[in-house]
């Protein structure tokens, strides 16, 4: 399985980072799944060499925040163009909200091209030869953490979404090789964290040691990039920092 990060910013970021989002397949001709697709999607994939949207099987949403959907608009109008067909998979309240954003950007007619999949915590689906799994993130409004896996190579990684610390998150990764957790304030700032449904540096940590994953990649970062420290880390973790277009084989 091959996982690409396509970018790894918050909404109020450095644009440079861009939104976080990550590509995934099996390999060549299997079909792409895209997690989260914000503002400029498009873009990064492209830039990330992956050119062609008809290889898209699905854009999977974790929640309905600007920065985790707004350049899914631009993703559906390019499919139509060139012959598309993909799934949009999330939250009902992630999916309301993408008829109406398609509505108020008008994106007519995109029924052609789209198929929308209702998933809650603890459903398990599978797209472009993956299982994808489902888990409760604790976020301002309904969220999912996302568990994708290679049944093939048996390659496994969790992709936290938003989310302060959750336990069942920690579960949905047990067993995988790498957590891709957001990171969106420091240590210092965990009161306000927590008040804003996000997660900081330890959060991160905690959820990587409790699900015993060999390595761990923070997302998600706001104004700050958070270096985590090696030389704090446990032994048997290893950390990805986060670079646009690096790619992981699970
Ligand atoms: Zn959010």
């Amino acid at each position: 399985m091959r996982v690409v990060l396509l970018g790894y910013g918050g909404w109020v970021s450095d644009p440079l980072y861009g939104h976080t989002s990550i590509l995934v397949s099996r390999g060549p001709g299997e079909g792409l799944a895209l997690l989260d697709s914000g503002e400029g999607v498009l873009r990064s994939m492209f830039e990330c060499g992956y050119t062609d949207v008809r290889e898209l099987r699905a854009v999977v949403l974790t929640h309905n925040h600007g920065d985790h959907v707004l350049g899914l608009p631009t993703i559906i109008q390019f499919a139509k163009v060139v012959g598309g067909k993909l799934k949009v998979v999330g939250p009902r309240e992630t999916l309301h909200s993408i008829k109406m954003l398609l509505e108020a950007v008008s994106v007519s007619s995109f029924e052609c091209c789209v198929e929308f999949v209702e998933v809650k915590p603890g459903d398990s689906i599978r797209i472009a030869g993956l299982k994808i799994e489902f888990a409760e993130a604790s976020h301002t409004v309904p969220s999912l953490a996302i568990r994708v896996e290679d049944e093939g190579t048996g390659g496994c990684f969790v992709y936290s979404g938003d989310t302060a610390y959750s336990e069942q998150l920690a579960r949905l990764a047990e067993g995988c090789d790498l957590l891709m957790h957001e990171v969106s304030f420091p240590d210092s700032e965990g009161s306000l964290a927590r008040s804003l449904g996000h997660s900081t540096v330890s959060d991160c940590l905690r959820v990587a040691l409790e699900a015993g994953v060999r390595l761990v990649m923070p997302l998600h970062f706001g104004l700050a990039d958070f270096k985590l420290n090696p030389t704090e880390l446990p032994a048997g973790l290893t950390v990805l920092h986060p670079t646009k277009c690096l790619t992981v084989e699970l």
